[in-house]
Protein backbone atom coordinates (compact mmCIF):
# COMPACT_ATOMS: atom_id res chain seq x y z
CA UNK A 1 0.00 0.00 0.00
CA UNK A 2 2.98 2.16 1.05
CA UNK A 3 4.68 1.62 -2.22
CA UNK A 4 1.60 2.00 -3.88
CA UNK A 5 1.09 5.91 -2.53
CA UNK A 6 4.54 6.48 -3.25
CA UNK A 7 4.47 5.63 -6.95
CA UNK A 8 1.27 7.17 -7.00
CA UNK A 9 2.66 10.50 -5.36
CA UNK A 10 5.53 10.50 -8.30
CA UNK A 11 3.59 9.80 -11.06
CA UNK A 12 1.71 12.74 -10.03
CA UNK A 13 4.70 14.94 -9.05
CA UNK A 14 6.31 13.97 -12.74
CA UNK A 15 3.33 14.43 -15.06
CA UNK A 16 2.39 17.92 -12.93
CA UNK A 17 6.04 19.00 -14.19
CA UNK A 18 4.99 18.98 -18.32
CA UNK A 19 2.27 20.53 -17.52
CA UNK A 20 1.53 23.44 -19.99
CA UNK A 21 -2.12 24.80 -19.84
CA UNK A 22 -4.85 25.13 -17.30
CA UNK A 23 -7.00 22.52 -18.40
CA UNK A 24 -4.34 19.53 -18.63
CA UNK A 25 -3.71 21.08 -14.41
CA UNK A 26 -7.24 20.49 -14.24
CA UNK A 27 -7.78 17.28 -15.51
CA UNK A 28 -4.38 15.90 -13.96
CA UNK A 29 -6.17 17.50 -10.88
CA UNK A 30 -9.09 15.19 -11.22
CA UNK A 31 -7.21 12.48 -12.35
CA UNK A 32 -5.22 11.95 -9.16
CA UNK A 33 -7.15 13.84 -6.18
CA UNK A 34 -11.29 13.88 -8.05
CA UNK A 35 -13.91 11.46 -6.46
CA UNK A 36 -12.70 8.48 -8.28
CA UNK A 37 -9.00 9.67 -8.63
CA UNK A 38 -5.75 7.61 -7.94
CA UNK A 39 -5.19 8.91 -4.53
CA UNK A 40 -9.07 8.40 -3.63
CA UNK A 41 -9.35 5.08 -4.63
CA UNK A 42 -6.38 4.04 -3.22
CA UNK A 43 -7.30 5.25 0.30
CA UNK A 44 -10.72 3.72 -0.25
CA UNK A 45 -9.20 0.66 0.58
CA UNK A 46 -7.71 1.58 3.95
CA UNK A 47 -10.31 -0.15 5.88
CA UNK A 48 -8.50 -3.63 4.52
CA UNK A 49 -5.48 -2.31 6.24
CA UNK A 50 -4.05 -3.60 9.71
CA UNK A 51 -5.62 -0.73 12.39
CA UNK A 52 -2.41 -0.21 13.49
CA UNK A 53 -1.17 0.53 9.80
CA UNK A 54 -4.24 2.74 9.25
CA UNK A 55 -2.54 5.52 10.72
CA UNK A 56 0.80 5.03 9.27
CA UNK A 57 -0.73 5.11 5.93
CA UNK A 58 -3.56 7.61 6.47
CA UNK A 59 -0.65 10.25 7.31
CA UNK A 60 1.64 9.53 4.32
CA UNK A 61 -1.49 9.54 1.92
CA UNK A 62 -2.13 12.85 3.15
CA UNK A 63 1.34 14.43 2.99
CA UNK A 64 1.11 13.03 -0.50
CA UNK A 65 -2.02 14.53 -1.03
CA UNK A 66 -0.69 17.78 0.09
CA UNK A 67 2.41 17.73 -1.63
CA UNK A 68 -0.02 16.94 -5.06
CA UNK A 69 -2.21 19.61 -4.31
CA UNK A 70 0.94 22.36 -3.36
CA UNK A 71 2.41 21.49 -6.23
CA UNK A 72 -0.84 21.89 -8.43
CA UNK A 73 -1.34 25.20 -6.71
CA UNK A 74 2.20 26.60 -7.48
CA UNK A 75 1.67 25.36 -11.12
CA UNK A 76 -1.74 27.33 -11.64
CA UNK A 77 0.23 30.12 -10.28
CA UNK A 78 2.77 30.35 -12.58
CA UNK A 79 0.25 29.28 -15.37
CA UNK A 80 -2.51 32.49 -14.51
CA UNK A 81 0.76 34.79 -14.12
CA UNK A 82 1.23 33.50 -18.30
CA UNK A 83 -1.81 33.83 -19.41
CA UNK A 84 -2.48 37.54 -17.49
CA UNK A 85 0.91 38.78 -19.39
CA UNK A 86 -0.15 37.32 -22.45
CA UNK A 87 -3.53 39.24 -21.85
CA UNK A 88 -2.04 42.11 -21.25
CA UNK A 89 0.33 42.70 -24.29
CA UNK A 90 -2.12 41.51 -26.44
CA UNK A 91 -4.88 44.27 -24.67
CA UNK A 92 -2.65 46.66 -24.25
CA UNK A 93 -3.47 49.76 -25.39
CA UNK A 94 -1.74 53.02 -26.00
CA UNK A 95 -2.80 55.84 -23.82
CA UNK A 96 -0.76 58.59 -24.81
CA UNK A 97 -2.97 60.63 -27.16
CA UNK A 98 -1.59 64.18 -29.50
CA UNK A 99 -4.11 66.41 -28.21
CA UNK A 100 -5.30 69.39 -29.89
CA UNK A 101 -3.24 72.92 -28.42
CA UNK A 102 -5.15 74.44 -25.86
CA UNK A 103 -6.71 76.92 -27.81
CA UNK A 104 -7.52 80.08 -26.39
CA UNK A 105 -10.72 82.74 -27.20
CA UNK A 106 -10.70 85.78 -28.38
CA UNK A 107 -12.26 88.98 -28.10
CA UNK A 108 -15.37 89.30 -29.56
CA UNK A 109 -15.38 92.35 -32.00
CA UNK A 110 -18.33 93.55 -30.58
CA UNK A 111 -17.26 93.49 -27.58
CA UNK A 112 -13.83 95.11 -28.16
CA UNK A 113 -16.18 98.16 -29.67
CA UNK A 114 -18.40 98.57 -26.60
CA UNK A 115 -14.71 98.85 -24.57
CA UNK A 116 -13.42 101.35 -26.87
CA UNK A 117 -16.56 102.87 -27.23
CA UNK A 118 -17.06 103.23 -23.32
CA UNK A 119 -13.39 104.42 -22.88
CA UNK A 120 -13.64 106.68 -25.23
CA UNK A 121 -16.83 108.37 -23.33
CA UNK A 122 -15.15 108.09 -20.46
CA UNK A 123 -11.93 110.29 -21.36
CA UNK A 124 -14.88 113.06 -22.19
CA UNK A 125 -16.26 112.78 -18.87
CA UNK A 126 -19.12 109.99 -19.07
CA UNK A 127 -19.86 107.64 -16.32
CA UNK A 128 -20.70 104.18 -17.75
CA UNK A 129 -23.97 102.56 -15.91
CA UNK A 130 -26.15 99.85 -16.27
CA UNK A 131 -29.63 99.04 -16.48
CA UNK A 132 -31.92 95.67 -16.20
CA UNK A 133 -32.66 94.13 -19.85
CA UNK A 134 -36.02 93.19 -18.49
CA UNK A 135 -37.82 96.56 -18.14
CA UNK A 136 -40.98 98.27 -17.40
CA UNK A 137 -43.19 99.72 -19.91
CA UNK A 138 -43.65 102.29 -18.16
CA UNK A 139 -39.64 103.03 -18.37
CA UNK A 140 -39.42 101.73 -21.86
CA UNK A 141 -42.24 103.62 -23.49
CA UNK A 142 -44.19 105.37 -21.18
CA UNK A 143 -41.12 107.88 -19.00
CA UNK A 144 -39.64 108.37 -22.93
CA UNK A 145 -42.72 109.97 -24.62
CA UNK A 146 -43.61 106.93 -26.65
CA UNK A 147 -47.28 107.41 -27.41
CA UNK A 148 -50.07 104.51 -26.74
CA UNK A 149 -50.48 104.19 -30.24
CA UNK A 150 -47.13 104.09 -31.27
CA UNK A 151 -45.52 101.06 -33.50
CA UNK A 152 -43.15 99.74 -31.76
CA UNK A 153 -45.23 99.45 -28.48
CA UNK A 154 -46.85 96.58 -30.70
CA UNK A 155 -46.99 93.62 -29.74
CA UNK A 156 -45.85 92.21 -32.56
CA UNK A 157 -42.92 94.64 -32.52
CA UNK A 158 -41.83 93.79 -28.56
CA UNK A 159 -41.04 90.59 -26.16
CA UNK A 160 -43.37 91.13 -23.69
CA UNK A 161 -42.83 89.35 -20.32
CA UNK A 162 -46.56 90.39 -19.18
CA UNK A 163 -48.60 93.98 -19.82
CA UNK A 164 -46.13 95.71 -17.63
CA UNK A 165 -42.88 94.29 -18.12
CA UNK A 166 -40.93 93.34 -21.92
CA UNK A 167 -37.48 92.98 -22.65
CA UNK A 168 -36.36 96.53 -23.17
CA UNK A 169 -36.49 97.28 -26.88
CA UNK A 170 -34.02 100.16 -26.58
CA UNK A 171 -31.13 101.17 -24.08
CA UNK A 172 -33.43 104.71 -23.24
CA UNK A 173 -35.08 103.78 -20.59
CA UNK A 174 -31.26 103.66 -18.27
CA UNK A 175 -31.34 107.21 -19.03
CA UNK A 176 -34.97 107.27 -17.37
CA UNK A 177 -33.66 105.35 -14.40
CA UNK A 178 -30.61 107.56 -14.42
CA UNK A 179 -32.58 110.82 -14.60
CA UNK A 180 -34.81 109.48 -11.46
CA UNK A 181 -32.39 108.43 -9.55
CA UNK A 182 -29.81 110.89 -9.47
CA UNK A 183 -31.17 113.96 -11.18
CA UNK A 184 -29.24 116.75 -12.65
CA UNK A 185 -26.99 117.68 -13.64
CA UNK A 186 -25.48 114.07 -15.42
CA UNK A 187 -23.33 112.57 -18.25
CA UNK A 188 -24.19 108.90 -19.05
CA UNK A 189 -23.65 106.40 -21.28
CA UNK A 190 -24.94 102.67 -21.38
CA UNK A 191 -24.45 100.18 -23.61
CA UNK A 192 -25.92 96.55 -23.72
CA UNK A 193 -28.26 94.08 -25.33
CA UNK A 194 -31.62 94.87 -26.48
CA UNK A 195 -34.75 93.04 -27.64
CA UNK A 196 -37.57 93.55 -31.05
CA UNK A 197 -39.24 91.09 -32.85
CA UNK A 198 -37.30 91.00 -35.48
CA UNK A 199 -36.56 87.95 -38.65
CA UNK A 200 -32.84 87.00 -38.56
CA UNK A 201 -30.73 88.00 -41.78
CA UNK A 202 -27.56 89.58 -42.64
CA UNK A 203 -28.65 92.88 -41.43
CA UNK A 204 -31.15 91.88 -38.64
CA UNK A 205 -31.22 90.01 -35.29
CA UNK A 206 -34.15 90.18 -32.53
CA UNK A 207 -31.08 90.82 -30.28
CA UNK A 208 -28.66 93.72 -30.78
CA UNK A 209 -26.94 96.06 -28.91
CA UNK A 210 -27.27 99.70 -28.71
CA UNK A 211 -25.21 102.21 -26.73
CA UNK A 212 -26.77 105.65 -25.50
CA UNK A 213 -25.67 108.88 -24.04
CA UNK A 214 -27.04 111.61 -22.32
CA UNK A 215 -26.15 114.87 -20.85
CA UNK A 216 -28.29 116.93 -18.52
CA UNK A 217 -26.69 120.69 -17.68
CA UNK A 218 -28.07 123.59 -17.67
CA UNK A 219 -27.13 125.59 -20.91
CA UNK A 220 -26.86 122.07 -22.79
CA UNK A 221 -27.40 123.00 -26.51
CA UNK A 222 -27.49 121.28 -30.19
CA UNK A 223 -24.27 122.83 -30.57
CA UNK A 224 -22.81 120.82 -27.50
CA UNK A 225 -24.23 117.52 -28.69
CA UNK A 226 -22.90 117.76 -32.58
CA UNK A 227 -19.42 118.66 -31.10
CA UNK A 228 -19.43 115.78 -28.70
CA UNK A 229 -20.33 113.63 -31.57
CA UNK A 230 -18.17 114.70 -34.54
CA UNK A 231 -15.30 114.07 -31.45
CA UNK A 232 -16.39 110.70 -30.96
CA UNK A 233 -16.56 109.81 -34.06
CA UNK A 234 -13.23 110.99 -35.35
CA UNK A 235 -11.51 109.52 -32.73
CA UNK A 236 -13.57 105.68 -33.49
CA UNK A 237 -12.82 105.95 -37.74
CA UNK A 238 -10.62 108.12 -37.76
CA UNK A 239 -9.74 112.40 -38.38
CA UNK A 240 -11.21 112.55 -42.03
CA UNK A 241 -14.62 111.44 -41.22
CA UNK A 242 -17.28 113.86 -41.37
CA UNK A 243 -20.66 113.70 -39.97
CA UNK A 244 -24.44 114.94 -41.56
CA UNK A 245 -27.21 115.62 -39.38
CA UNK A 246 -30.94 114.88 -41.11
CA UNK A 247 -34.01 116.20 -39.03
CA UNK A 248 -35.72 112.68 -38.08
CA UNK A 249 -38.48 112.27 -35.38
CA UNK A 250 -37.99 110.37 -31.92
CA UNK A 251 -41.00 110.64 -29.26
CA UNK A 252 -37.66 111.91 -26.41
CA UNK A 253 -36.04 114.36 -28.15
CA UNK A 254 -37.02 117.52 -30.00
CA UNK A 255 -35.44 118.54 -32.08
CA UNK A 256 -34.17 115.05 -33.28
CA UNK A 257 -31.37 114.23 -35.79
CA UNK A 258 -30.18 110.92 -37.57
CA UNK A 259 -26.50 111.21 -38.40
CA UNK A 260 -24.65 109.88 -41.23
CA UNK A 261 -20.98 109.35 -41.82
CA UNK A 262 -18.48 109.45 -44.28
CA UNK A 263 -18.38 106.10 -46.10
CA UNK A 264 -15.61 104.33 -44.34
CA UNK A 265 -14.85 102.29 -47.92
CA UNK A 266 -14.12 105.47 -49.74
CA UNK A 267 -13.61 108.08 -46.80
CA UNK A 268 -16.36 110.00 -48.69
CA UNK A 269 -15.13 109.85 -52.12
CA UNK A 270 -17.59 107.42 -53.64
CA UNK A 271 -18.22 103.60 -53.75
CA UNK A 272 -20.31 100.91 -54.40
CA UNK A 273 -20.34 100.89 -51.03
CA UNK A 274 -21.78 103.54 -50.15
CA UNK A 275 -23.63 103.38 -53.86
CA UNK A 276 -21.66 106.47 -54.96
CA UNK A 277 -22.83 108.73 -52.36
CA UNK A 278 -20.03 109.14 -49.45
CA UNK A 279 -21.95 108.40 -46.92
CA UNK A 280 -22.94 105.77 -44.59
CA UNK A 281 -26.32 106.14 -43.62
CA UNK A 282 -28.12 106.18 -40.16
CA UNK A 283 -25.13 105.42 -37.68
CA UNK A 284 -27.04 107.12 -35.10
CA UNK A 285 -29.65 108.96 -33.63
CA UNK A 286 -29.92 112.05 -31.69
CA UNK A 287 -31.36 115.33 -30.24
CA UNK A 288 -32.51 117.38 -27.73
CA UNK A 289 -34.09 115.47 -24.75
CA UNK A 290 -37.96 116.73 -24.94
CA UNK A 291 -38.58 118.85 -21.96
CA UNK A 292 -41.59 116.16 -21.26
CA UNK A 293 -39.26 113.29 -20.80
CA UNK A 294 -37.21 115.68 -18.10
CA UNK A 295 -40.50 116.48 -16.03
CA UNK A 296 -41.51 112.64 -15.88
CA UNK A 297 -38.12 111.97 -14.31
CA UNK A 298 -38.39 114.84 -11.90
CA UNK A 299 -35.91 117.45 -13.85
CA UNK A 300 -36.86 121.23 -13.95
CA UNK A 301 -37.20 121.84 -17.47
CA UNK A 302 -37.48 125.91 -16.88
CA UNK A 303 -33.40 125.41 -15.53
CA UNK A 304 -32.37 122.46 -17.99
CA UNK A 305 -31.80 121.02 -20.80
CA UNK A 306 -30.22 117.74 -22.06
CA UNK A 307 -29.22 116.01 -25.08
CA UNK A 308 -29.20 112.39 -25.95
CA UNK A 309 -27.63 110.05 -28.63
CA UNK A 310 -27.61 106.41 -29.15
CA UNK A 311 -26.54 103.81 -31.50
CA UNK A 312 -26.93 100.47 -32.80
CA UNK A 313 -23.41 99.01 -31.70
CA UNK A 314 -23.20 95.99 -34.14
CA UNK A 315 -23.86 98.24 -36.84
CA UNK A 316 -20.69 100.43 -35.96
CA UNK A 317 -18.88 96.95 -35.47
CA UNK A 318 -19.90 96.23 -38.80
CA UNK A 319 -18.46 99.22 -40.44
CA UNK A 320 -15.81 99.30 -38.15
CA UNK A 321 -14.55 95.93 -38.86
CA UNK A 322 -16.18 95.34 -42.56
CA UNK A 323 -18.47 92.78 -41.38
CA UNK A 324 -21.09 92.00 -43.61
CA UNK A 325 -23.19 89.14 -41.76
CA UNK A 326 -24.46 90.37 -38.15
CA UNK A 327 -24.48 86.56 -37.55
CA UNK A 328 -21.11 85.97 -37.24
CA UNK A 329 -21.07 88.47 -34.32
CA UNK A 330 -23.24 86.17 -32.25
CA UNK A 331 -21.91 82.85 -33.71
CA UNK A 332 -18.61 83.10 -31.65
CA UNK A 333 -16.86 80.92 -34.00
CA UNK A 334 -13.11 80.98 -33.36
CA UNK A 335 -12.39 81.19 -36.66
CA UNK A 336 -14.22 84.63 -37.48
CA UNK A 337 -12.92 85.77 -34.14
CA UNK A 338 -9.56 85.44 -34.89
CA UNK A 339 -9.67 87.82 -37.43
CA UNK A 340 -9.79 90.53 -35.45
ZN1 LIG B 1 -18.09 104.70 -50.26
Amino acid sequence: MKEKLDKIGQGAIKELEKVSDLKELEDLRVKYLGKRGKLTLVLRDMGKLDPKERPIVGQMANSIRKEIEEKISSIKDKLDEEVKKIRLEKEKIDITMTREKTRLGHKNPLIATIEELEDLFTSMGFTVIEGPEIETVENNFDALNTPANHPSRDHSDTFYINEDLLLRTHTSPVQIRAMKEMGAPLRIISAGRTFRFDDVDDTHSPMFHQLEGLVVDENVSMANLIHTLDIFIKELFGAGMKTRYRPHHFPFTEPSAEVDVSCISCMGQGCEQCNYTGWDMELLGCGMVHPQVLENCGIDSEKYTGFAFGMGIDRITMVKYGINDIRLLFENDNRFLQQF
